[in-house]
């Protein structure tokens, strides 16, 4: 897509830090990273997310997070990571290309897991309803 900034990272366009890349799939160092290490992991084809993106590129795209979580555990001696992807600018999304977060983690990295809100059994279970309801 002419106006997307990972398009032009895979187009060579714009430099990166890329790790590796396949046919579908591209891997690269996150510019402004979280912890040493982190990557993106995101579809060749432009998708803005993982709503529109097909589900068999989305297989792909975890089988290319797992690969590189992998060597990022290698190459950093890191003791865990997350993978995470935004969808939607209420979610954080600020690149409206499809991508998947690889973060290596460290006990006492200073990072701090989101807060958890208690619901009431009640409305545990209307929700639950509701989301079986549409699958
Ligand atoms: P989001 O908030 O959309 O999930 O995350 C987008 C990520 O893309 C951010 O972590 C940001 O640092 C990274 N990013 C944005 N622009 C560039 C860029 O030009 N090059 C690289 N390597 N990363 C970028
Ligand atoms: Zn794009």
């Amino acid at each position: 897509m002419a106006d997307c900034i990972f398009c032009k990272i895979i187009a060579k366009e714009i430099p990166s830090n890329v790790v590796y890349e396949n046919a579908h799939t591209f891997a690269f160092l996150d510019i402004t990273p979280i912890q040493p290490g982190h990557a993106l992991v995101i579809p060749k084809q432009h998708y803005t997310d993982l709503f529109d993106a097909p589900e068999n590129l989305m297989q792909e795209l975890i089988t290319t997070a797992k690969k590189i979580a992998t060597a990022i555990k290698q190459a950093t001696g890191c003791d865990g990571v997350n993978i995470g992807m935004n969808n939607g600018a209420a979610a954080g999304q600020a690149v409206l290309h499809a991508h998947m977060h690889v973060i290596p983690r460290n006990k006492d990295d200073g990072l701090r897991h989101w807060p958890g809100q208690k619901l009431s059994s009640e409305e545990m279970a209307e929700m639950q309803r509701k989301i079986q309801a549409r699958l």
